[in-house]
């Protein structure tokens, strides 16, 4: 596997959608393709970006969209004219493909609600987007024995990438929670690995809740080889990190993202 160093954010990538597929009822894979792409670093793993997106109004101004969203970056693009300044969201690379220059992004579709889930789900060939890089959070450790991957629907691309990444003696537990049993998806994983998808029962289940509960029954053998990976709706995130650490696993062992959070814009 040779990947770039993950740690580099390398700036501005424009593209634009290229062609949608409804990969699973809740999931909208857009493809994205430019010459930019072509130069985008592979980070792998967990690899995510920015994603700066048509404002609504129909006319964006992409030049607000600064090369690094350090403190400096981030107040230009406050400044910008808020009329035409592109929204931006979060977002992994589901699947990149450096020599055609296209890039795979998967969107969970969970409603009229915010920005970026409802424009996939209308997303049409032509529209422009710039993307920038934010390199990869997950770096596989040599000396664990164990690798544990949480995640929700929206951290679903991330474990999916990190399973397709990790050596193939890797061992160890994937627990990915979804709303509907309809959304799993087929992924390539070591031999060493067990999938555990838990879905979502009753309309009060509160996302996140049975993940969590699966992370609380889980001991680690040798909790000071675990290694951890944990994305997706805060409560979970936060819960099963506490849940770890109180099993004895170290804190730099854990690598932990809240992707998202119940009731409230991104
Ligand atoms: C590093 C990173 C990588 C990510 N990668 C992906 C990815 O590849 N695919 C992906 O789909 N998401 C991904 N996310 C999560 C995504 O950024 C958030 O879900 C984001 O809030 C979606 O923006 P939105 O405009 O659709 O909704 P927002 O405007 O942020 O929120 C509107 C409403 O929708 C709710 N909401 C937001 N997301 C969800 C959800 N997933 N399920 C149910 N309700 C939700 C909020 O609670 C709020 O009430 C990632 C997040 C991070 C931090």
């Amino acid at each position: 596997m040779g990947f770039d160093d993950g740690r580099k954010m390398s700036g501005l990538y424009h593209a634009e959608v290229v062609g949608t597929q409804r990969v699973t009822p809740h999931m909208q894979r857009v493809t994205f393709a430019s010459d930019d792409l072509r130069e985008l670093p592979s980070h792998g793993f967990d690899q995510w970006f920015r994603l700066f997106l048509p404002h609504a109004s129909g006319t964006t101004d992409f030049d607000a969209v600064p090369e690094k969203f350090g403190l400096g970056g981030y107040l230009r693009y406050l400044t910008a004219k808020s009329g035409t300044r592109p929204p931006f969201r979060n977002y992994t690379v589901r699947e990149l493909r450096s020599h055609t220059g296209e890039l795979d992004v998967d969107f969970v579709i969970h409603g009229d609600s915010g920005i970026a889930g409802p424009w996939a789900s209308g997303a049409e060939p032509g529209e422009r987007v710039v993307m920038l890089d934010q390199g990869r959070g997950f770096d596989p450790l040599a000396d664990a024995d164990f690798v544990l991957l949480v995640g929700d629907d929206s951290a679903l691309p991330a474990v999916a990438g990190i399973l397709r990444d990790l050596p193939s003696d890797s061992s160890g537990l994937a627990i990915i929670e979804l709303g509907d049993e309809a959304d799993q998806q087929e992924l390539a994983a070591p031999d060493g690995f067990e999938v555990h998808w838990v879905t979502r029962t009753g309309a009060s289940a509160r996302p996140g809740a049975g993940a969590l509960a699966e992370v609380q029954r889980f001991r680690p053998e040798h909790p000071d080889r675990l290694q951890a990976y944990v994305g997706g709706e805060q409560a979970m995130v936060a819960g099963s990190r506490r849940h770890l650490v109180g099993a004895g696993v170290p804190k730099s062992r854990i690598q932990f993202t809240g992707y998202w959070k119940v009731g409230r814009a991104s």
